[in-house]
């Protein structure tokens, strides 16, 4: 049985998908915070806080094998202003499963960490060994988690992966489920929005960064993409008796003006975007260098910008407009 913590947000549902389709058994905790029990359509549930000592309870029900730990804040913008919610959350808290885990002699974990790690990365695209500077509290709560897993694994029995997402987008296939934040701050549903008429303009944060457009350059991965690497890494570590880390995105950059008019060229639809001042704690530039993880796992990414957004905009008119 795979625990998988977070599994009602929008990762860790599309993963706890794909694993169930792949034959394995799940049990997602989630306290419902920010997941939505409607996404749990597979496997079984609990809800819990991945931070409480209660979460032994779910070890002594189920006979877990490894985790996948998805639970996390996630908002780059929100960790500006919030730092302190996100170290508890995403650091502590973790510590507290970790330790569960050393108790109940549970030694497989995948952390779900970010691009947020390197901060402005010194070249891209950005290769694992970087130097790690992020320059958010976000980014800096996942490089944290990511050296204690390190230390972890330093003491034995223990194995883990870190994968580095960059920008995960798009939904599933079916539209089962989808990407549904509360607050949205993600730009590429803000766009959807925009298009569907439920706000009236996006606005563009920033037009003055080192970039060919001025606009920021993020390199967007299909969530299928990184549910997929979820499982071709757990069976890493079924496999072998080794902790690695991983990038995980396309290897190709858009700027925040190219996906607008990818939205715009999907949809159909015009509508106004306004230039407007620099969100704190954006990098200039974020592409990933994901030959380490093609070579060391074969996972190679399917789905291209395009199919991304006319995935997210097919769960969008089913949300808002059915
Ligand atoms: N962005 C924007 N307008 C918006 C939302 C986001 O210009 O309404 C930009 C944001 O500044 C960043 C990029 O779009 O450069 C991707 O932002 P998102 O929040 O989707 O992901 P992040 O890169 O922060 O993880």
């Amino acid at each position: 049985m795979i625990l998988v913590t977070g599994g009602a947000g929008y990762i860790g549902a599309h993963t706890n998908k794909a694993l169930n389709q792949a034959g394995y058994e799940t049990v997602v905790v989630d306290n419902l915070v920010k997941g939505y029990e409607d996404f749990v359509k597979w496997g079984h549930f609990e809800n819990y806080n991945f931070g409480s000592k209660d979460l032994r309870e779910v070890f002594e029900k189920y006979d877990i094998d490894g985790v996948l730990h998805f639970g996390a804040f996630s908002s780059v913008a929100e960790s500006v202003e919030l730092p302190q919610k996100y170290f508890k959350n995403n650091y502590k808290n973790t510590i507290n499963l970790l330790q569960i885990m050393r108790e109940f002699g549970v030694n497989k974990f995948i952390l779900s960490s970010t691009a947020a790690v390197y901060g402005n990365p010194e070249k891209v695209p950005i290769t694992e060994d970087q130097e790690l500077k992020p320059i958010n509290p976000y980014g800096h709560s996942k490089f944290i988690t990511e050296k204690a897993l390190e230390r972890e694994a330093a003491k034995g029995d223990f194995n883990y992966v870190a994968l580095r997402y960059f920008n995960a987008a798009g939904c599933d296939f079916d539209c089962e489920i989808g990407e549904l934040h509360e607050p949205e701050t993600h730009l590429i549903p803000l766009v959807l929005d925009a298009a569907i008429g439920r706000r009236d303009s996006i606005s563009i944060f920033g037009t003055d960064y080192n970039t060919p457009d001025g606009t920021c350059v993020r390199d967007y991965i299909h969530v299928n993409d990184l549910a997929k690497a979820h499982i071709d890494a757990y069976e890493y570590l079924c496999n072998e008796n080794e902790s690695n880390v991983f990038n995980l995105g396309n290897g190709k950059g858009f700027s925040v003006k190219e996906v607008i008019d990818m939205v715009k060229k999907v949809t159909g639809k015009d509508f106004p975007v306004k230039l407007d001042e620099r969100r704190e704690g954006d990098p200039d530039i974020l592409i990933a260098d994901a030959t380490k993880i093609k070579d060391k796992l074969g996972w190679t990414p399917q789905y291209d910008l395009e199919t991304i957004v006319e995935s997210a905009w097919n769960w969008h008119k089913k949300i808002y407009q059915d």
